[in-house]
């Protein structure tokens, strides 16, 4: 046992009988952060986390030398994550080793063109206007319209609002008409642009919020603005470094990582949590308890039933994925560090997934080719590709072959890597890790296989329109991460525990 600062070794033991307990339930990012912000404050910390590596799906795989995310690729809006380090008297860049990625990203059609989306403007106006005179100055001017939904939404889910009668919350429905939330993005940008290559450029990003380029909200117009103004980053080690840091951060600070430790039930008394029962049947008592894993599952499994859950199954729910990793013993100069392949049938791929449910015949691609930035993620002259596709996500009741669904998933690939040269690319695959919809499920227990939610991000599901980040009835009962406000993907969920601990500073006090 380390001895104390003030050198009495029963220090610690008595302090630590004084703090309030709070127990976390889940390791993603928005647990560890949580629980991170919590121990700076004085409470005890223990995470549960029923996996046996931490992180959710920030988490990494690594196998003879390749290393993988198993989730986020994309390191956006850093400011989010630069305060979130600030906030636990840390500077992130001294933290971890950070790549500005530029090219952003290749986005490649199946005509054979390509675009690549760049901070040098010169390059960005001449690959434009090639495509389609006078798109460049229409480029600029969608720049400027993203920066102002950008800067008015970030202002509006930044925050926590306690009461419903919070006087912003009236400035709610005059932004949504005046920045065409109720336009569909694909037909909102299809004002700027006739060529079906830059609306598909400039709308697929809506695929790695887990929605639909052609019926989101015409609000997401800000999203490409945003990775321009505030850069996509990369850290050394990969995007589960991240997790790792933090974590490390929160254990400084006393946080206590319980691995393989699924919790069974959070126990209620009248309006009290009490403690939470894993599997294995021990009970853990706690003042708090802040719930990181997917919010509708915690409701629907580790709740006493109740009206809520109900409600919850009503809601919308993001798209599912099928993920390849494949350690490779080449490098393909094809590929950028993301690159994007959309397919040419895009819309009716987009169509079976949002609209059918299922699994489109010729879908679009994203990949992951990490060695661009990063050589750590590989071995000498290999590399570690991820390849995302979207899928619908997982009904009751429904029989899935999920080798039938992954070999046709699979040859989709392969058959659009040949179209780009890379026909060779199967002969080099040293071995494959695939996560199906049904594993986002099991793994992460995320409702539906909702991989990028499980909650859609759609315009009456975010920000404080998303479930509460607090218990209407157990008011001891906290959530953070991506199914709660203010909304899903890495940045929002560590926005999440910066206003769940706000919230929890609101009835405990902070003393920092
Ligand atoms: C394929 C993919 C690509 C993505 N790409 C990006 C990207 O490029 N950029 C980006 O910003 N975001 C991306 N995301 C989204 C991002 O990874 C997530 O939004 C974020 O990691 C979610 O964090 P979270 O805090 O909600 O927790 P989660 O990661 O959902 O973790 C919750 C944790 O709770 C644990 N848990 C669940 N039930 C229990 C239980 N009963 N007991 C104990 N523990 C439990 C789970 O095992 C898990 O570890 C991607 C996601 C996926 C899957």
């Amino acid at each position: 046992m380390p001895i104390p600062a003030d050198g009495n070794p029963f220090s610690n033991i008595f302090s630590d009988m004084a703090k309030k307990h709070a127990i976390v339930i889940g390791s993603g990012i928005g647990g560890i952060t949580t629980a991170a912000n919590l121990a700076k404050r004085g409470y005890k910390v223990t995470i549960f986390e029923k996996n046996a590596f931490p992180g959710g799906r920030c988490g990494c795989y690594e196998k003879d030398g390749h290393r993988f995310d198993i989730g986020a690729t994309f390191l956006m809006m850093p400011g989010i994550y630069e305060e979130a380090f600030a906030l636990l008297g840390k500077d992130m860049f001294e933290e971890m080793e950070l790549f500005r990625v530029d090219p952003i990203y290749k986005v490649k059609f199946s005509n054979q063109k390509q675009l690549v989306f760049s901070s040098d403007m010169a390059f960005m106006q001449k690959q434009f206007e090639e495509l389609e005179k006078g798109s460049f100055d229409r480029f600029l001017k969608l720049m400027s319209r993203g920066f102002h939904i950008y800067d008015r939404s970030m202002a509006m889910i930044n925050r926590n609002y306690f009461s419903p009668f919070d006087i912003s919350l009236l400035k709610y429905p005059f932004l949504l008409f005046k920045y065409k939330a109720f336009h569909d993005h694909y037909k909102y940008i299809s004002r700027y642009f006739r060529s079906e290559e830059l609306r598909a450029f400039f709308t697929f990003q809506n695929l790695y919020l887990g929605q639909n380029p052609y019926s989101s909200s015409g609000m997401y117009t800000f999203l490409p603005f945003m990775e321009l103004s505030d850069g996509v980053y990369f850290p050394k080690g990969g995007m589960h470094k991240v997790a790792e840091t933090l974590l490390s951060i929160a254990e400084a600070y006393g946080v206590r990582l319980e691995l393989k430790s699924p919790v069974l039930r959070i126990d209620v008394e009248g309006k009290r949590a009490t403690g939470v029962t894993l599997k294995d049947g021990s009970f853990h008592p706690a003042d708090l308890i802040v719930a990181n894993a997917d919010l509708p599952y915690v409701y629907r499994e580790l709740l006493p039933p109740g009206r809520k859950s109900k409600g919850l199954e009503r809601k919308k729910y993001s798209c599912a994925a099928i993920v390849f990793h494949w350690g490779v013993d080449k490098v393909y100069p094809q590929l950028g560090q993301h690159t994007v392949f959309v397919s040419d049938k895009h819309r009716e791929s987009c169509k079976t997934i949002f609209k059918d449910n299922g699994f489109a015949e010729d879908p679009s691609i994203y990949i992951h080719s990490p060695v661009r930035s990063d050589l750590s993620a590989a071995p000498v002259k290999q590399d570690s590709i991820t390849a995302i596709v979207h899928t619908g996500n997982l009904e009751e009741n429904r029989e899935y072959d999920w080798k039938e669904i992954t070999d046709h998933a699979r040859s989709a690939i392969l058959r659009r890597f040949a179209e780009e040269g890379m026909d060779d690319f199967e002969k080099h695959i040293k071995f494959e890790i695939c996560y199906t919809p049904d594993s986002w499920k099991k793994t992460f227990n995320l409702s539906r296989g909702g991989t990028f939610g499980s909650l859609a991000h759609n315009l009456l599901q975010m920000g404080f329109m998303r479930p509460a980040n607090y218990h209407r009835k157990y008011r001891n009962l906290y959530f953070s991460g991506g199914s709660t406000q203010p909304g899903s993907g890495m940045p929002l969920s560590i926005l999440s525990a910066k206003l769940v601990t706000e919230r929890i500073d609101r009835t405990y006090g902070n003393p920092n």
